[in-house]
């Protein structure tokens, strides 16, 4: 039977897993890594890169690549590669299509069903848009489900008999997530999830660059403007300093010239741990206020907490274990890699769906992160104000879940209501999500007061569906909530996946050469142009080799280019680690 893969489809990096011999196991791709940058590349053949080669096509030829997709997820925005456009949820779909060969080539049979992760916090819109780039990428979604909540079922499935309350802090490249878990003799009940869209490692990375340039005077927004290539690459030199504080205690940070140089006369900024852990403080501050909101829907006291679990990269920094810890007074663990607990949490949710063996002693139960509702006019005396939201189904509420409201008409022979559908925690709905709406229409003449019944039901999947009744009429109104870019019919869905299963991907067994390739083309611009005519003569060898399809002057040209790049002092890494 063609098993169901769980796949993390993260902004920096994606992951797949399958549920094997009563455990999950994370897939590897084509160059033997877990790990696969959400990277896209078109080369000019009209060839799609996806991963390593992309990521290391990025550096030279960044007009033909995309990344950090993720953020537009649930937008109409489109992202040009090369002379191609692109939206989100069509990049997504090829960074999902790649991991599907890669988990096919592994496991030797057709992958047709996944499991999909995303943020607890993302919307309506943001999850539509993720299950349609698993169709477009060939896949059934069998289930779209919160990355807090699969992190939490990778613990839980280790640890089943336990009886204890669980936090999982979630905190990756942009968004915090906070998810309050209750283990119970094997029964896993999220209990209540909380976040911030706005917070994320980068926003540190972000924090480091602006104090440095404030040292020099400067302002990031102003000096971003003017100096694009210098704030660029204090980005990257401000990242790696970060990354090393997990494991030193001192680094030095090089300032970049105007035009993103690092020279010998660069200067050197120390930072210490102790330096970095204060400049972020008000950062740490505001992961506080999605831990006791999640706390309190949950109606639990942190001492209650028995357990932190760590999830997403920038959990890494030290700074953030010691807040944690000295807030709630509990040690955050990393028992499983942050990285990859995610995506193994996914698979066990697949076990849970195909109803593996290894899982039948295990039950979970999730979660609706955001309150979902209408708009409403209010009248205040004869007054009438419209706008209000009013909620049917409130924020951390167990789902699946289906609820009713009645309301009734505001004018005399009201022939239409219009019912538009908010997402969100504001009262008004200006301050919500829109998320759609429903036209409820012959209501019988009469005066004002003609009641209709409002029903709405949110899924396992995190989707609405809303209906409308009118008792006076027996009339019933039903949409499943659609955005533009998502509002695609079946056939036009199919029509999609066609489209997209017209791209070419450069052949899997052939992207390490291909990232061979794009690694050597970066090194021309670094190396001294003293070296720089030796290492461009093997690599125009190379790539023709490449495509001459002559096994042995293949191996000849790629032993002569990794001669070359070891005397120039360079190595590349045909595994994993490579960056
Ligand atoms: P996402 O799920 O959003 O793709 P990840 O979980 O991969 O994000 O986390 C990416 C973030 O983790 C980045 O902001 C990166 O800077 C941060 N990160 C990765 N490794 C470390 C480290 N050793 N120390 C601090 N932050 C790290
Ligand atoms: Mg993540």
């Amino acid at each position: 039977m063609s098993p169901i893969v769980g796949i993390d489809l993260g902004t920096t990096n994606s992951l797949c897993a399958v549920f094997e011999d009563g455990k999950p196991r994370l897939i590897k791709n084509a160059h033997g890594n877990v790990l696969t940058p959400s990277v896209v590349g078109v080369l000019p053949d009209g060839q799609v890169l996806v991963g390593q080669a992309a990521k290391e096509l990025r550096v030279t030829q960044p007009q033909r690549c995309g990344s950090r997709f993720k953020r537009y997820m649930g937008t109409s925005e489109k992202l040009s590669l090369g002379d191609q456009q692109f939206t989100a949820p069509q990049l997504s779909s090829l960074v999902l299509k790649s991991l599907k060969h890669d988990a096919e080539a592994d496991l030797g049979v057709t992958v047709e069903e996944a499991v999909i992760t995303v943020p607890a916090y993302f919307n309506d819109h943001q999850r539509r848009a993720t299950k349609l780039a698993g169709e477009l990428a060939g896949f059934r979604v069998r289930r779209i489900i919160n990355e807090p909540t699969a992190a939490a079922l990778t613990y839980g499935f280790h640890d089943r008999q336990a009886e204890k309350h669980l936090l999982v802090v979630d905190l990756g490249g942009g968004t915090f997530d906070v998810t309050l878990m209750e283990i119970f003799e094997g029964t896993l009940e999220i209990v209540a999830t909380s976040g911030e869209s706005m917070l994320g490692g980068e926003d540190f990375t972000d924090r480091l660059v602006s104090n440095i340039l404030q040292g020099e005077g400067l302002h990031l927004e102003s000096c971003e403007m003017r100096q694009p290539l210098r704030v660029a690459r204090l980005r990257d030199v401000c990242e790696l300093a970060k990354q090393r504080l997990a494991h030193q205690d001192l680094v030095e940070v090089p300032v970049p010239d105007e035009q993103g140089m690092i020279t010998d006369q660069a200067k050197r900024v120390p930072v210490s741990r102790e330096q970095f852990a204060m400049l972020m403080t008000p950062l740490l501050e505001r992961l506080l206020g999605p831990v006791y909101k999640a706390l309190r829907d949950g109606e639990r006291a942190p001492e209650t907490v028995a357990e932190i679990i760590c999830v997403g990269g920038a959990t890494r920094l030290n700074c953030m274990h010691d807040f944690i810890a000295a807030k709630l007074g509990a040690q955050p663990l990393m028992t499983f890699n942050p990285d990859e607990v995610v995506a193994l949490g996914a698979a066990v949710q697949a076990a849970l769906l195909s109803q593996d063996r290894a899982v039948d002693d295990m039950v979970m139960t999730d979660v609706c992160p955001h309150t979902l509702g209408v708009e409403v006019a209010k009248l205040f005396g004869s007054q009438r104000n419209s706008g209000y939201f009013e909620p049917i189904i409130h924020r951390n509420t167990t789902i699946p879940v289906s609820r009713e409201s009645v309301f009734c008409t505001i004018e005399p022979n009201q022939y239409t209501v219009k019912l538009k559908v908010y997402q969100g925690e504001s009262r008004k709905v200006k301050d919500n999500l829109a998320l759609g709406e429903l036209s409820v229409d012959g209501l019988p003449p009469g005066p004002p007061g003609t009641e209709f019944v409002v029903r709405f039901t949110y899924d396992t999947n995190g989707i609405l569906e809303v209906e409308a009744f009118v008792p006076a009429t027996g009339k019933k109104y039903s949409t499943v909530l659609t955005q533009p870019q998502s509002s695609l019919s079946e056939d036009e869905v199919a029509e999609a996946v066609k489209r997209m299963q017209a791209v070419k991907f450069y052949p899997r067994d052939e992207l390490e050469n291909q990232r061979l390739l794009r690694y050597c083309e970066r090194l021309v611009g670094e190396v001294s142009p003293m070296h720089r005519e030796q290492l461009e003569s093997a690599i125009d060898v190379w790539e023709a080799a490449m495509s001459s399809g002559d096994r042995e002057f293949f191996l000849r040209a790629r032993e002569g280019l990794l001669i070359v790049l070891s005397q120039l002092g360079y190595e590349f890494e045909s595994d994993s680690g490579a960056e």
